[in-house]
């Protein structure tokens, strides 16, 4: 697996080691020591995944990340110090592709990039009982077309991609609007309605979009 990498990690020694690892596994990794002038390097060289520590001198991760997805759907690794910060992370739904504990192994910090690129890089989703065709525009389930608008198409991709993670409206919506267009928080809820209504016409015993109280919808498809 290839792809350009950017490191933002103001513990020197430590983007170093990931460097390396990362650089004998393939990839092009370039470093950055502090969050100043991460989202600028990732708009102009445009890397095909960021490791982005949460603690950062003038800038911090969070608000890199936050930043990053108002123009771009670049797969980002959130790094951090502490376990317990990661459910207080996802609760905030910055966006982030993934997220990893220090102390972590480089060979774990390896696998995970190339889990993160490899289901970024499917474009096409299929099992058994679904099929998502992004050349085509085709979504199918059982073999029956779905015939959805692009927007329904992008929500179903982006949650069929993490089947059983909870995706929060905010996220969604930031994934559907990427250029931060303000839109009502209902509008996710009447696409969703929407999909989930064309789903059900093709295949109503069974419920694959689930609303999460509180929190927003998940993915589960049932098996066959
Ligand atoms: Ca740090």
């Amino acid at each position: 697996m290839t792809g350009k990498l950017l490191i933002v990690e103001d513990e020197e020694k430590l983007a170093m080691l990931l460097r390396d690892y990362l650089a004998a596994a393939g990839f092009e990794p370039s470093c950055l020591y502090s969050g100043r002038d991460a989202v600028s390097r990732i708009r102009e060289e445009r890397p095909d995944l960021v490791l982005l520590d949460l603690m950062l001198p003038v800038k911090d991760g969070m608000e890199i990340c936050r930043e990053v997805r108002g123009f771009s759907d670049v797969p980002i690794i959130m790094v951090t110090a502490r376990i317990e910060e990661i459910d207080r992370l996802l609760g905030l739904e910055l966006g982030a592709d993934d997220y990893i504990c220090k102390p972590f192994s480089p060979r774990e910090v390896v696998a995970r990039v190339k889990a993160v690129l490899r289901r970024a890089g499917s474009r096409t989703i299929q099992s058994t009982r679904l099929l998502l065709d992004e050349g085509r525009y085709l979504a199918t389930v059982d073999g029956h077309s779905l015939e959805l608008t692009a927007v329904e198409f992008k929500l179903l991709q982006f949650m069929a991609a993490s089947p059983g993670r909870i995706f929060g409206r905010q996220q969604l919506m930031d994934r559907i609007y990427p250029d931060q267009r303000v839109v009502a928080d209902r509008t996710i809820d009447s696409h969703i309605k929407k999909l989930r209504k064309k789903i059900a016409a093709v295949c109503p015993e069974d419920e694959i979009i689930h609303s999460v109280y509180g929190v927003g919808y998940k993915f589960e498809m049932p098996a066959e």
